[in-house]
């Protein structure tokens, strides 16, 4: 049985509630069925905080649901989901889930791999991961159905695993990074129980396909917090799956430096509600692994420019394998390499066909980066500042005077 909490004892903001979320508990509603505001963004709007998607659970099947929408698509993903969409707007909407996991296939290490089983409201509230994420709000009558205590957590800014933790980890090893994540973002605590087993089971992370792995590590790295997520990950002992190699290059003080500024930029822009690239972030945190191999090349006896594209073959290649990184953003993360001996090359029409290149901004961006830690000279980054805003003659004037 759930705690019912009307709006004195919640306080949520019903302007900060999404219209079209509105929209849709209401039909759902209207045509006999259960809805509620679900997860991440009842938290949210519990911590004062808008939320940026809103998702929907239902006692409706995904068939029902479709129904009831114009434009309504099945997805089908690890479970099936509604994806209702409103002009650009789109919300997922879920049929509450069964508990029973005891008899879902699992992998050798006891994870899930399919639970697609319909249930009951109470055994929805019992599979969602954190007491946090499992409360339900009905904006028609603006109460809160809290079956986990996660109004008491809210108020105390812990995260708690529901149920067991070594089970909850075992079942979906995710979850060790997604509490890592929110604890960053929200700035609460992980209760001692919760976190106590993430140190030893963090290796079973290693057997999560690679594709979802890379979505919850892209979240975190988008988070707005992503130091504090990367320092809460070093501390628990998870970032090893995460980014190969990425310890090595936080070891090394230049890698480190050039990583921190990257992160700190990245979250700067998040905090400012202006978008991130996928390939831009990566291009950041894979950079001094590239730089390495670029030397050895070059020690080798290659050319520089087919010395930089071997070693950024190489390190796409491992991190592919290890982090699915899809095509696009890869070949993002080439084009920004790839533009960088040209900025150092300021010489005769070089500079010219730069400033035509398509991926300009983000290559600058980056030669920025490169300057602000200290790997090539602060005047390279001046230059291009001043010639990107100059006249022609202006233009002109910065390649003759090139020191
Ligand atoms: P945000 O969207 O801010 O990242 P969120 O909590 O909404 O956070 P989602 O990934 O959107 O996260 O998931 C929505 C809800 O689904 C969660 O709040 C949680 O209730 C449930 N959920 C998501 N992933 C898991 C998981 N791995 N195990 C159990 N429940 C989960
Ligand atoms: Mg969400």
């Amino acid at each position: 049985k759930p705690t019912v909490l009307s709006h004195k004892d919640h306080g949520i903001d019903p302007q900060l509630v999404s219209a079209n979320a509105i929209r849709i508990t209401q039909t759902l509603q209207e045509n006999g069925f259960k809805a509620f505001v679900v997860g991440g963004a009842v938290r949210d709007l519990l911590t004062g905080v808008k939320p940026k998607d809103f998702d929907i659970a239902t006692n409706a099947t995904p068939e029902q649901v479709k129904r009831l929408f114009r434009r309504a698509f099945i997805i089908g993903r690890r479970f099936q989901i509604v994806h209702v969409m409103f002009g650009q707007d789109l919300l997922e909407v879920t049929t509450f889930r069964g508990s029973a996991t005891d008899g879902a296939p699992k992998d050798e290490h006891g994870r899930v791999l399919r639970d697609n089983t319909f249930g009951e409201q109470y055994e929805d509230a019992a599979r969602r991961d954190f007491t946090v994420n499992a409360m339900y709000y009905d904006p028609a009558s603006q109460v809160v159905l809290d079956y986990h205590g996660g109004m008491k957590d809210i108020k105390k800014k812990t995260l708690r695993i529901i149920g067991v933790p070594e089970a909850r980890y075992r079942e979906d090893p995710v979850r060790m990074l997604r509490v890592v994540r929110f604890a960053a973002k929200l700035n609460f605590t992980i209760d001692a129980s919760t976190r106590a087993p993430i140190a030893v089971m963090a290796p079973l992370i290693n057997n999560v396909p690679a594709a979802r792995v890379f979505d919850e590590t892209l979240k975190l790295l988008t988070s707005g917090h992503a130091m504090a997520c990367l320092q809460q990950l070093r501390k628990e002992g998870l970032h090893h799956g995460l980014m190969p190699l990425l310890d090595v290059v936080l070891e090394q003080p230049l890698g480190e430096k050039f990583v921190t500024l990257a992160l700190a930029n990245t979250d700067e822009r998040v905090q400012q509600g202006k978008p991130v690239s996928p390939g831009f972030l990566f291009a950041s945190l894979l950079w001094h692994q590239v730089v390495e191999k670029w030397e050895a090349y070059k020690a080798a006896g290659e050319f520089p420019i087919p010395a930089l594209h071997l070693a950024a073959d190489d390190v796409l290649n491992t991190q592919t394998d290890a982090l699915a990184i899809q095509r696009k953003i890869g070949s993002d993360m080439r084009d920004i390499w790839a533009m960088q001996p040209r900025f150092e090359k300021r010489v005769g029409k070089t500079p010219y066909k730069v400033l035509e290149h398509p991926r300009l901004r983000a290559g600058y961006d980056f030669l920025l980066l490169r300057c602000a830690s200290g790997e090539i000279d602060e005047e390279i980054g001046e230059w291009w500042t001043d010639f990107m805003e100059g006249d022609s003659a202006e233009r002109e004037q910065l390649i003759n005077s090139k020191p």
